[in-house]
């Protein structure tokens, strides 16, 4: 018998992938399937970008790099963020890392241990709270409210610190409902921190080019109250549609930078040295393609909201940011994890029910946009047929 620790079996994951296997393999029967579950971009990676990784192969490029990553891509996120927000980030803050989520893997495992709090968004991306009980800390949810657009409540987050908090986790424009918090609202929390001065924050920026109706992205880094406690995490898999190739950058403050990079010193070394060429290429090349990719969902998030709101029993808040719905399905009668499944197996439609999301998720499920128009078109349609030939389960 195999003596594995305790902390593997309080581990979670993400569903999306469980349903995305699901749906392929529905597919590769001959089902016709339309995927609204996965995150990600349906988009080709820019070709400039490609040929960067190609080039960078070909001029010999395939060795280990530093393990925060080549500087001048690390100098290129200084430079990028000064151009978007006006803030100055010093190359040595900047971490280069294998995707975004690493920055949230490597965070609570810095604070995370039994007797620590660590508040995490819910409905929220699953991965903070699998985290935070690996750990042994107590996950401490915060709730995000359709009423409040699923943003952030600064006085609701502010009353849950406790002497035991460590982290405070935070996310806009958020994953799975697509809500954005308002800047005045940051700064109130951001005001309300200084209370607790001990309390790190992460905030979960990568979906920061995806705002929608005149937003403007507010980065946490733009608070130099806090800015020696923030690790901000953000990355390439959205913007340009590089989710596989595994590239996302961190700023960490202080001394939890030096921690960052011997973890990655003892797990994976250096980002692929190819992918940082690829990376440096996208943030200083043509920025057409993503503003092309942003107007396209910004199209198709109207097209979702519209058809959903005209759903029976459903009705769907407009979410401002991402590219995900979030509607609440209450009046349909469905227990939001059946509703999902149901409509995979019967309807051919892969979306993921609330409750992957969080304890609050119930009521509501994730449509991800990222697929086209007209297919999105085909699977409201679906769902509408569904909803009024099925009886709940
Ligand atoms: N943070 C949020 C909120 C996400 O939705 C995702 C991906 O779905 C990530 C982080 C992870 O990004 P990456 O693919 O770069 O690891």
């Amino acid at each position: 018998m195999l003596r594995t620790v305790a902390a593997l079996d309080r581990m979670g994951e993400e569903n999306a992938f469980a349903v995305l296997a699901r749906a392929s393999a529905l597919a590769a029967q001959g089902r016709d399937i339309i995927s609204l579950g996965i995150g990600q971009p349906d988009f080709r990676t820019p070709d400039h970008i490609v040929e960067a990784a190609v080039k960078a192969l070909r001029d010999g490029e395939h060795g280990y790099t530093a393990a925060n990553g080549i500087p001048v891509l690390r100098e290129a996120v200084a430079a990028d963020l000064h151009k978007r927000f006006a803030v100055n980030v010093s190359p040595d803050e900047v971490m280069i890392e294998p995707g975004g989520k690493v920055t949230m893997y490597m965070a609570t495992l810095m604070f995370g241990e039994p007797g620590a709090d660590i508040l995490y968004p819910d409905p929220g991306f699953p991965i903070y709270r699998s985290m935070i009980e690996y750990t042994g800390a107590r996950p401490i949810p915060v709730p995000m409210r359709e009423e409040n657009g699923f943003a952030f409540s600064a006085e609701e987050t502010l009353s849950l610190i406790t002497p035991q908090t460590r982290l405070l986790i935070l996310n806009s424009p958020a994953n799975p409902t697509g809500g954005v918090t308002p800047k005045a609202e940051i700064d109130k929390l951001v005001k309300g921190l200084e209370k607790f001065p001990d309390v790190c924050v992460m905030s979960d920026e990568i979906y920061d080019q995806m705002v929608y109706d005149g937003e403007q992205h507010v980065t946490l880094l733009s608070y130099p109250e806090i800015r020696d406690r923030l690790i901000l995490l953000n990355g390439w898999s959205k913007t340009y549609a590089m989710t596989g190739w595994r590239l996302g950058w961190a700023i960490w403050p202080g001394k939890l930078y030096d921690y960052a990079r011997k973890l990655a010193v003892n797990s994976y070394s250096c980002v692929n040295a190819p992918a940082q060429y690829a990376g440096l290429a996208a943030l200083t090349g043509p920025q057409d393609e993503v503003h092309k990719m942003v107007a396209e969902f910004d199209r198709r998030r109207k097209v979702v909201v519209e058809g959903l709101n005209k759903l029976p029993g459903v009705s769907c808040v407009t979410p401002k940011g991402a590219f995900y719905a979030f509607p609440n399905i209450k009046n349909t009668g469905w227990k939001a994890k059946p509703l999902a499944n149901a409509m995979l197996d019967t309807a051919g439609v892969a979306i993921i029910g609330g409750p992957d999301f969080g304890i609050l998720g119930e009521g509501y499920v994730r449509l991800s946009y990222a697929n086209s128009t007209e297919n999105i078109l085909k699977a409201l349609e679906r769902m509408g047929n569904f909803l009024t030939s099925q009886k709940a389960a």
